[in-house]
């Protein structure tokens, strides 16, 4: 299976001293554990004082320790807590409100003490997320926040989503941003590069997509929050606190209340432009085994095991969570319900999906359209490895159909369109390599089942997996593996960069174009690379930076992408919305691709989805030589030629017949 999101920096300490039990056959033991999902899950602060519930149904002993520092020093008070059975939550209370204090929660389980924790529902935590911390969330709302919302969505493929990582967008010297790897980067107006180009927000406006999908923003574990000044670089896919925003992202993770108001700002400043955010969650894993807040509360629970106690990995990073169970279930679709109110997340994009269970994920979705139906849910449609979860329980792409509300990236357009993944030198469709035609008309149908699509000659898929083009989001790079430029460079090696460049542009316009919702890697629309490295999870900014004087060199591809952008928003003809439209309003022109290979040629007619434009022609050469298509006569407008685009069709005007297409290019024209 595809993959790729792994890697991230798992400590694979998978037997240590603190617990060696063999949670193997504990499924029907821990069915019978009491669950508990009140708010008020391990803190809340009333005018009767402070309150602690833990939950931790098999433990022997809990209490809480109160701090004064978010690390160091010893407890001010340690507060024994009262098992209550029924629930399986251990309490304490104290008469005052707590506010700047901090906390963690200590359990014995078979006798012997576990480390402290934060436990499993810190909101707000110190440095290094240790220790939670009591805060005042009211103090953290930025000015407006209760007017704050997202962009209205109406269907999930108006999203025209923007994947970024806090630090390449604004680290590079170039960017002219201040708050330089900072959740603030995203709230400096008018910022420009060295050249004068704009930077920061000002160039997501001036591209045109709708949401940011930031990479992992939740407290993760690989960068020490104390020397910032080191610049260390990680991805973040190693979950250390869920329910806190990351501290190297703040201006000062020392003070617990930073992060939160830092990270609500830039929400806000995004949510002024009308851009959403979405969220990278990845609870199918956790950056500790044994020392995790999950094991070290509730022992064996959270997680799925093999036969011989071990971890089972289908994370690819040392351990899987167990979503199966009532107890994680609830705790995933609160979590997400939590971000969703407390920070305006407009949506939430779940890392290997897969090992989650289909329930669990539709539960996720229903419930977070009951706070906000705005909200978009997607995610990888597998596993990074094999997992005890029954296939037809986890939330595979191929079961996308069982999912309400739900997407699932594309690997069958991705591969088919650049070449395979894992192997950097594989050309695709957009490159040269025959074969993969069918493949690329999977992905521009959305794998909606399509009379002229043949899925048995599909690469990676051999059904029609989505019954609607909103379960599907087409993409030809994203944070994982080669960057689309690394990968032209790497695959198109000898040819002259003119050659990659055009690649880009026709990958991309396949990507915008096919029906379903387009998805693109930050700065390839001014073809950043990532200097051939493609699991850069925890190489630094020299590698992961987006250089803003790329915007000026490559003005052109730009110019391009904005173009592609601002054409789809104008056509609704690239974003229906049933698959039963696509069969009825897509029609693909007949091209043996024996004969002539890497051509693929369809219509969208009738005025298809209300679109203005009675018909669109859209044809890609993905050969390096050029190819001619016959052209149906009429007064067509020339909207995309030969790596040009002008979104209102005023690059010409054809009456039909013969038009030869330059290598790696689309030809689009309406009337
Ligand atoms: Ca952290």
């Amino acid at each position: 299976m595809a993959t790729a999101t792994i890697f991230a920096g798992a400590s694979l300490l998978t037997f240590s001293s603190c617990n060696n039990k063999n949670y193997a056959n504990f499924d029907d033991r821990f069915a019978e554990y009491p669950t508990y999902s009140g708010s008020d899950l391990e803190l809340s602060v009333d005018n009767s004082g402070t309150h602690f519930r833990l939950w931790s149904p098999e433990t022997d002993k809990a209490e809480v320790n109160i701090y004064d520092e978010g690390s160091g020093g010893e407890p001010v008070m340690t507060i024994p807590m009262e098992f209550h059975k029924e629930n399986g939550t251990w309490t304490a209370s104290v008469p005052e409100q707590l506010y700047g204090k901090f906390y963690t929660f200590r359990v014995q389980s078979d006798g012997r003490w576990l480390d402290e924790t934060p436990g499993v529902w810190a909101k707000a935590v110190g440095v290094n997320g240790k220790r939670a911390a009591i805060i005042d969330f009211s103090l953290t709302n930025p000015d407006g926040w209760e007017n704050d919302r997202g962009p209205e969505v109406k269907n999930f493929t108006d999203v025209i989503v923007y994947e970024m990582h806090h630090r390449d967008f604004s680290m590079h010297p170039s960017s002219g941003i201040e708050n330089k790897g900072k959740f603030l980067a995203l709230t400096e107006k008018d910022t420009k590069s060295l050249l004068g180009d704009k930077t920061g927000i000002e160039h997501l406006k001036e591209l045109g997509i709708t949401h940011v999908h930031i990479l992992p923003s939740y407290d993760y574990n690989s960068v020490d929050e104390t020397r910032l000044q080191d610049n260390v670089y990680n991805w973040g896919y190693d979950p250390q606190n869920y329910n806190s925003p990351e501290g190297s992202y703040s201006t000062n993770p020392e003070d617990p209340s930073v992060r939160i108001r830092e990270m609500k700002e830039m929400i806000k400043s995004l949510h002024d432009e009308g851009i959403g955010v979405i969220m990278d969650v990845v609870y199918n894993h956790t950056a500790e085994n044994d020392g995790s807040n999950f094991s070290l509360t509730a022992p064996g629970y959270y997680y799925r095991h093999r036969e011989d106690g071990s971890y089972s990995d289908a994370s690819g990073c040392g351990n899987e969570t167990a979503s199966e169970r009532r107890q994680m279930s609830e705790y995933i679709v609160n979590s997400v319900k939590y971000w969703a109110d407390e920070y305006h997340i407009d949506g939430f994009r779940f890392d290997l999906m897969a090992i989650h269970d289909i329930e669990t994920m539709n539960r996720v979705a229903k419930e977070l359209k009951e706070i906000n139906p705005d909200i978009f849910v997607y995610g990888e449609g597998w596993t990074a490895g094999d997992s005890p979860l029954p296939v037809e329980r986890r939330a595979l792409k191929e079961n996308v159909a069982r999912m309400q509300d739900i997407a699932v990236f594309s690997d069958d357009l991705r591969d088919a369109v650049k070449g395979h993944f894992t192997d950097a030198s594989d050309r695709g469709f957009a490159t040269g390599k025959p074969g993969n035609e069918e493949t690329v008309k999977i992905g521009i149908v959305a794998a909606t089942a399509h009379p002229q699509v043949d899925y048995s000659k599909g690469n990676n898929s051999k059904f029609a997996y989505a019954s609607s083009p909103e379960m599907i989001v087409n993409y030809v790079s994203c944070h994982d593996d080669l960057s689309l430029t690394d990968k032209l460079r790497h695959s198109m090696q000898g040819e002259p960069e003119q050659n990659m460049l055009e690649a880009a542009k026709l990958a991309q316009t396949i990507v915008f174009t096919s029906q379903g919702t387009p998805f693109m890697f930050a700065g390839e629309e001014i073809f950043r690379d990532k200097k051939g490295v493609h699991n850069s999870y925890n190489k630094p900014d020299s590698i992961n930076a987006i250089d803003w004087a790329n915007k000026s060199k490559y003005r052109d591809q730009f110019d391009y992408y904005k173009g592609l952008i601002t054409l789809r928003k104008a056509h609704p003809a690239f974003r229906m919305t049933s698959a039963e439209d696509i069969a009825k309003h897509l029609v693909f022109d007949e091209i043996d691709s024996e004969k002539t290979p890497n051509l693929i040629s369809y219509t969208l007619k009738d005025h298809a989805n209300g679109d203005q434009w009675e018909e669109i022609r859209v044809v890609f050469n993905g050969a390096s030589k050029p190819q001619s298509v016959n052209i149906p006569s009429g007064q067509w407008k020339i909207v995309a030629m030969n790596g040009k685009i002008d979104p209102e069709g005023n690059l010409g005007t054809s009456k039909g017949g013969e038009i030869t297409l330059n290598p790696y290019s689309a030809l689009i024209l309406s009337k």
